[in-house]
């Protein structure tokens, strides 16, 4: 089956989206959102809405996983 390019290149992108979101957005000791407080000052449970997203993302196009082209 041959990739559509251009929606390779936005899978790509936003599998770069959601590592960078998971970069940010960690536990920290007490289990808040890191990320949601340093951006927002919002105090936030982890998992997040956007480390859930981000995790929904390569859990669905495989992260680490990349297509063999
Ligand atoms: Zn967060």
């Amino acid at each position: 089956m041959d990739a559509d390019p251009a929606a390779q290149d936005a899978i790509e992108r936003t599998l770069a989206a959601a590592d960078e979101v998971l970069r940010r957005h960690t536990s920290d000791a007490g289990g808040t959102c890191w990320g949601c407080r340093d951006v927002w000052g919002r105090l936030a449970p982890y998992p997040c809405q956007q480390a859930k997203w981000a995790m929904a993302v390569r859990a669905a196009y495989g992260g680490d996983e990349r297509p063999v082209s």
